[in-house]
């Protein structure tokens, strides 16, 4: 039997810790040494795209369910002339982005493609 909280061992027949006064168990939690979670999240691209009003598009939609993204834009700018932007959302919301800006190609966005993007770079 082990204590969760100071992981000390104590024998059969002791349900709980005389320090801590929390009952002890039987096998210790793994230690949380894998799941940094809140100090590093692995970035995924679910968009790549050179069409800014799609961009646009897809940002409002993630805003919209909450899902925190990241655009990766002001580098690759520099590296494509055709500026190309990387939408990357946390491993954990992968699915759901991806889930959703596809529907959002399917559903038509109203940003039709023959249309000429807005030439904002000068
Ligand atoms: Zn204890």
């Amino acid at each position: 039997m082990f204590c969760p909280k100071c992981r000390y061992e104590y024998k059969a027949g002791v349900h709980k810790c005389p320090d801590c006064g929390i009952p002890l168990v039987t096998v210790l939690p793994p230690k949380d040494k894998d799941k940094p979670e809140s100090e590093y999240v692995e970035l995924v691209t679910v968009m790549t795209t050179g069409n800014l009003a799609e961009l646009a598009v897809a940002k409002s939609i993630l805003e919209a369910v909450g899902i925190k993204y990241f655009a990766k834009t002001e580098t690759l700018r520099q590296l494509f002339a055709a500026g190309l932007v990387e939408l990357q959302v946390g491993r954990g919301d992968e699915d759901e982005a991806r889930e959703l800006l596809e529907n959002m190609e399917e559903s038509g966005s109203g940003f039709p493609d023959e249309e000429n993007p807005d030439n904002g770079d000068r």
